[in-house]
């Protein structure tokens, strides 16, 4: 989503589209675990106006996500919903001695007639993944030994087994 810069007036505009989640995709597989997937684009609200060099903008961002879940590793949809405000200004506004850091989200620096807003979009549509994948607060997980979903089926096997770690335990007890 781009933006052109002498377009953007004092009174607030509003623009509605949908941001494509392909190569936000494509950085969520590349980590070793599949934590999270965007199956469908993000719909994206923004609101914007100018005061003097300043451009304010507001974006809200609704949209699907699949988690799968850390504990069972089922998948599961939930809603990702972020809100978001940006000041953006000239790059000859930055401050000679300022770097520009990507942690900045707030204030963004552009240069040009243009300004694409995809990949701050993108960004806070990372951030509303949660740091982990959870299909409930109380998901059970699966069984260590046997490896069913211990949320949908029962197995006896933690009842069958002692648990290892009091194994040194017991043989100190029938030495004496
Ligand atoms: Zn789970
Ligand atoms: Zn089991």
């Amino acid at each position: 989503m781009k933006l052109v810069v002498r377009d953007i007036e004092e009174q607030t505009r509003r623009v509605l589209y949908e941001e494509p989640t392909a190569s936000l995709n494509a950085r969520l597989s590349s980590s070793t675990v599949r934590d999270y997937e965007l199956p469908t684009n993000a719909s994206v609200r923004l609101d914007y106006y100018r005061v003097g060099v300043e451009i304010f903008v507001q974006g809200h961002i609704e949209g699907k996500a699949i988690g799968y879940c850390a504990r069972c590793l089922e998948g599961y949809v939930f809603d990702v919903v972020n809100d978001f405000s940006l000041v953006l200004l000239p790059q000859e506004q930055l401050p000679p001695n300022m770097e520009l850091t990507q942690d900045d989200l707030d204030i963004v620096y552009y240069q040009g007639d243009e300004i694409d807003l995809s990949p701050i979009v993108g960004e806070h549509i990372l951030l509303a993944l949660p740091t982990r994948p959870l299909c409930s607060e109380s998901c059970r997980g699966l069984c260590p030994y046997c490896g069913v979903n211990k949320n949908f089926e029962q197995c006896s096997c933690e009842t069958n087994r002692s648990d290892p770690r009091w194994a040194a335990l017991r043989e100190i007890k029938l030495d004496r």
